[in-house]
């Protein structure tokens, strides 16, 4: 991996990371506004704040994207960026490019869809016939 194309992804990421942070503040600002004619004061309001830890406020689709740009970052130091974490094949260019954080390449990000939705096929066995015992005819 050239240390320019890493650089560049450190930077998008780094982008991501500040926008998706944005993100969730402007969410909890708009929600806390929302709650402000609940009975709060400013002072409760301002101390609660600075006490609550972002990670706690995180949904769970933030939260993963945030770890996976994370994840990517610690990648990126550790020097092992861009490597597909299933066949261990460097990761195209384009497709880091188009999903920075990613840690599959196309080919396994294929096989792992292909397999969450085989998986997650609901009664999936009811299409099984059973097979019908007694019914052959033994000659003897
Ligand atoms: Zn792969």
């Amino acid at each position: 991996m050239r240390k320019t194309f890493l650089k560049t992804a450190q930077k998008a990421l780094l982008t991501m990371r500040e926008q998706l942070l944005l993100d969730i503040r402007s969410e909890q600002k708009t929600g806390r506004d929302a709650q402000k004619d609940e009975g709060m004061d400013a002072y409760d309001v301002a101390s609660e704040e600075r006490d609550r830890d972002i990670g706690t406020i995180l949904s769970d689709r933030d939260r993963t994207k945030l770890q996976a740009i994370d994840a990517a970052l610690e990648r990126i130091r550790g020097g092992i960026y861009g490597v597909c974490e299933e066949c261990e094949l460097e990761i195209a260019p384009d497709r880091l490019k188009a999903l920075p954080f990613t840690r599959l390449c196309v080919v396994c990000q294929g096989d792992r869809e292909r397999e969450a939705r085989l998986t997650r096929r609901p009664d999936e066995d009811r299409g099984i016939r059973r097979l019908q015992v007694g019914e052959t005819d033994e000659e003897g």
